[in-house]
């Protein structure tokens, strides 16, 4: 088989809820668009019957390319691996959870021949808690400071890629990224269109609200020094405050005498306990950022694949 024009690239963790519905619409939407196609799903560690479903689906479909992990390394890796194994020409990544539907594909693909590298999507009428929509509304609005790109939505996994784009992607070896933000710095032309959200069909979301933090600081800390910098900010305004301070106290000693001086004592203290948390915090920082470059020295690979299923009428 000549390589398809159009590769789907699908992370899969504990989804089997999900599988039954979503192999036979995904499988129907891109048969629809016209194109040649493959679809390539990425087991990362899933611990229920996932890996099952999709090599029973794999070896009924030519069209699939089921890809298996060892464990469970993320959403992200799950999408690096797919990356490395698609061939197509446009690309395009979707969710295993049918929040965005597959139909939406057709959409991204007409707008990528209009010459784009990138054509990112945005959700419309959203179906998330109230409390997500905000704090995805917050993420946004830090995460397109901090890293200069703009996305008017970072959560959105729909998207696609052209192979230029993709390939430049699978160089770049840093441990932990963010897909979105990471091709739109190396694509020309981006886009996006706007497509539907539905609630997540069936089982939980995979993603705890530590999980998001921990994505929120890998963004910040991944792109840019922009926290570093902060921190030397704010270092630099407090240097300055408590020597203002300092004269203040010595003045008031000098004219009032030292009885103010004693209860001056306590505002001592407490602009040195803001000093120690301020003090603190910038060591912290610092510390994740050494430690990002520990775990990038030591170029270790970002997951093991233990599998790749094709279906055997596929030759290549
Ligand atoms: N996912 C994955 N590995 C993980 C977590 C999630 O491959 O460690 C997949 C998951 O199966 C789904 C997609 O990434 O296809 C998005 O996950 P989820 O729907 O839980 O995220 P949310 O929509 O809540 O942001
Ligand atoms: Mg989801």
């Amino acid at each position: 088989m000549s390589s398809p024009y159009l590769s789907v690239v699908v992370p899969v963790f504990n989804e089997e809820e999900n599988l039954p519905e979503l192999l036979p619409r995904l499988a129907a939407a891109l048969a629809a668009i016209g194109t040649s196609y493959e679809v390539v799903l990425v087991n990362d560690g899933s611990r229920d019957r996932s890996l099952e479903l999709l090599r029973a689906a794999a070896a009924a479909d030519a069209h699939l390319v089921v890809i298996d992990f060892n464990r469970n390394y993320g959403q992200h890796s799950a999408v690096f691996a797919g990356f490395e194994e698609a061939r197509g020409e446009v690309i395009v990544t979707i969710d295993a959870d049918l929040q965005n539907p597959p139909e939406e594909i057709a959409k991204l693909v007409t707008k990528m021949e209009e010459g784009y590298d990138v054509v990112g999507s945005v959700r419309v009428k959203r179906q998330d808690s109230l409390f997500r929509r905000l704090a995805s509304r917050l993420v946004n609005r830090v995460t397109s400071m901090a890293t200069g790109v703009h996305l008017s939505d970072y959560g959105c996994m729909l998207r696609a890629y052209r192979r230029n784009v993709v390939k430049t992607l699978c160089q770049s070896k840093e441990i932990s990224t963010f897909i979105p933000v990471l091709a739109d710095m190396f694509a020309g032309r981006v886009t996006e269109v706007p497509v539907a959200h539905a609630e997540r069909l069936r089982g939980e979301s995979k993603y705890s609200l530590w999980k998001l933090v921990r994505l929120q600081f890998d963004l910040m800390t991944s792109f840019s020094l922009w926290p570093l910098r902060l921190t030397l900010g704010i270092g630099v305004t407090m240097a300055t405050a408590s020597m203002a301070v300092a004269l203040v106290l010595i003045l008031g000693r000098i004219i009032k005498g030292h009885e103010w001086a004693v209860s001056g004592v306590f505002t001592l203290f407490a602009v040195l306990f803001f000093f120690i948390g301020v003090l603190l915090f910038a060591i912290g920082l610092l510390g994740e950022y050494v430690g990002r470059i520990y775990m990038e020295v030591r170029h270790r690979p970002r997951y093991v694949v233990r599998q790749v299923f094709r279906s055997p009428e596929d030759p290549s």
